[in-house]
């Protein structure tokens, strides 16, 4: 049986909303999917949980500070804990434990079943979701949020290119059900998906039009694209648009010289 139990990580705010899913696979190899950020209840749950057993390892989705911070209280409170994840050591060094490292194609026993590592990069470098074929479920981490798009840091090595990649490999695999760290349960993940890549295409022919209209930088992309955005959100936008243009940038379709962006005509 294939039963992960969700154990909420307590932590809401601004970027995480309500707050992350961190999911537990018990059995034989007692296993936590993300270490949450070290909140009291979150490690109470934990412990319920597992019903006294010992958590075996985690594995991190990605570094970004609600999946991987919670990992030194982890390994104080369980110092047998293994954690594993993919390298990315200038993120990783802020949360000094032993890290493990984590490869695509990876297989990893956990709970009583083994789950496979299926890089995902794009929201971040070293982003990876956990693949368990027998019943075609996926761990998604920030690869997807139903009822929301995934933001793309360009600051922290976002990479929309990389992003939309990762969304046709996954829906490659034609997951049945995804586990992700924020929001409900995805029950028909390539609905999602392909609305996913509808949307991030319709944006970027958006922004390609905007260049064609001689708009030379983010912020008259974003004030063209975006109406009526609420002001707090406006760095959001701004770094989702410099995410298309740099992509574009990338596939030689834009140029940009001194912070003045141009299409380049095919
Ligand atoms: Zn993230």
């Amino acid at each position: 049986m294939f039963e992960p139990i969700p154990i909420h990580a307590a932590n809401p705010g601004p970027m995480t909303g309500a707050g992350n899913w961190t999911w537990l696979l018990r059995g034989r190899v007692p296993t936590l999917i993300d270490a949450g950020t070290g909140e009291r209840q979150h490690l109470q749950a934990l412990d319920e949980a597992l019903e006294r057993r010992a958590l075996a390892k985690v594995l991190v989705t990605h570094a970004h500070t609600d999946h991987a911070s919670g990992a030194p209280i982890l390994s104080e409170r369980m110092p047998r804990v293994r954690f594993r994840k993919m390298r990315w050591p200038e993120r990783d060094s802020r949360w000094p434990v032993a890290w493990e490292p984590l490869a695509d194609g990876d297989v990893i026993e956990a709970g009583e079943t083994t789950l496979t590592a299926v890089h995902t990069p794009g929201h971040a470098p070293d982003h990876v979701c956990l693949w368990h074929a027998d019943t075609r479920s996926l761990f998604c981490g920030d690869l997807a949020v139903a009822g929301s798009s995934v933001w793309i840091p360009v600051s922290l090595q976002g990479d929309l290119g990389a992003y939309l990649a990762s969304l046709e490999r996954v829906l490659a695999l034609e997951p049945a059900r995804m586990y992700p760290a924020h929001g409900p349960i995805i029950e028909d993940p390539p609905t999602l998906l392909r609305n996913y890549l509808r949307h991030r295409r319709q944006r970027e022919e958006q922004v390609l039009d905007a260049l064609g209209c001689g708009d030379r930088d983010p912020e008259a992309i974003v004030a063209r694209i975006y109406d009526e955005l609420r002001e707090s959100l406006f760095p959001l936008a701004r770094e989702s648009v410099l995410a298309n243009l740099l992509k574009l940038e990338r596939e030689g379709r834009a140029r940009q010289d001194e912070g003045r962006w141009t299409p380049v005509d095919p």
